[in-house]
């Protein structure tokens, strides 16, 4: 059996619902992964489960269908959020979810057009199956433009043959031309470089296709001190005087917003503008971040998360979501008056 598909986000939300009041039993807590909703943690499985009861009458048994992949597949495309109890970390590579994979850059990037993938990160790539001297294709999409790749698993006589993800030249040119500061300092075999940019590798529908964004952090720090927003929220009559910085608060601040850029990308969340394809040179890395909880609220500035808090947003989005301060918008809310506004609703007579 699988999991039944009338059950919706509404009967998720009330398995958690039910499990806020009730908690969760010993042998039903998550050993691997995490539903994370409003900052809480929920056993995925057990979710599902309840989710059941509300959608068909009874606790769908654990063992009618499997954790891992099935249930959080199932409640990703619901739009919930997993999380991996550890993120995977192995030499420059992070698995940050489900969807998201980051690779910071190295002279093996810039100067031989690939990267090693190690044993860890394969699954993110589905190629864990890739045999000794067996090669797989791939597709590396960067602003809308598509570059051949290709997963080579080496034909090594080690037990554990390597595996690389080799791109072409055009592909190589992209980054020496995206990084130009960068790819002259890995020319020398410079030991240890501090802040260097990463490529994201973000999922697609497809098996082998891959968003691919470079994140080069060094404006990061201007970028904070020019976005007013979510320090207005502390106090609303900031107008006119020079903020002061707590250098923690800061340090904060910019780690935080760096991890939302690497899990959210660099698209804004509620009308998906690009900076970098409008503006060019000049955008490029730039994105406001948003607070998805006033900062007020917040009794511990050491709470936010910035996977599940923090959301990137352009800067007209950003200034609609606040402009009321009394009243500001979920992303959700914005996203549907863009939606709607776009696309005004067809006449009756023009629909089918
Ligand atoms: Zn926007
Ligand atoms: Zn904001």
């Amino acid at each position: 059996m699988t999991i039944p598909k009338n059950i919706t986000s509404d009967s998720i939300l009330q398995a958690i619902a039910f499990i806020d009041k009730n908690g969760v039993p010993e042998r039903r807590q998550s050993v691997d992964y995490d539903l994370i909703f409003k900052q809480k943690r929920y056993p995925p499985k057990f979710v599902i489960s309840k989710a059941n009861f509300f959608a068909n009458g009874f606790d769908l048994e654990s063992s009618e269908f499997s954790g891992g992949e099935e249930t959080n597949n199932f409640l990703l495309n619901l739009g919930f959020e997993i999380e991996s109890h550890n993120l995977i970390e192995s030499y420059s590579w992070t698995i940050l979810n489900n969807q998201v994979a980051i690779k910071k850059l190295d002279k093996s990037a810039f100067y031989h057009n690939g990267t090693g993938i190690p044993v860890d990160i394969r699954s993110f790539f589905n190629i864990d199956e890739l045999t000794k001297g067996e090669s797989k294709s791939s597709i590396l999409i960067f602003n809308g433009k598509r570059y051949q790749g290709v997963f080579r698993s080496k034909r090594d006589s080690a037990p554990n043959a390597r595996t690389q993800l080799h791109w072409h030249s055009d592909f190589a040119s992209v980054l020496q031309s995206e990084l130009p500061k960068w790819y002259d300092l890995f020319r020398n075999d410079s030991a240890e470089i501090d802040n260097v940019p990463e490529l994201r590798f973000s999922r697609t529908e497809k098996d082998n296709e891959y968003l691919i964004s470079i994140l080069d952090f060094e404006n990061l720090a201007n970028d904070i001190e020019n976005e007013q927003f979510e320090n207005l929220e502390f106090s609303p009559q900031k107008e006119g005087k020079i903020q002061y910085y707590n250098g923690k608060r800061y340090e904060r601040n910019l780690n935080n917003r760096k991890m939302a850029i690497e899990t959210h990308g660099l698209r804004c969340a509620v009308c998906g503008f690009d900076f970098f394809q409008v503006y060019g040179e000049k955008g490029k890395g730039f994105i406001e971040v948003h607070h998805i909880k006033p900062l007020s609220t917040f009794q511990n500035e050491d709470v936010v998360n910035p996977k599940t808090d923090l959301l990137p947003v352009c800067s007209n989005c950003h200034r609609m979501i606040h402009r009321n301060p009394q009243q500001i918008l979920s992303i959700d809310e914005l996203r549907q008056l863009v939606i709607t506004n776009r696309n005004p609703i067809p006449d009756k007579e023009h629909r089918e």
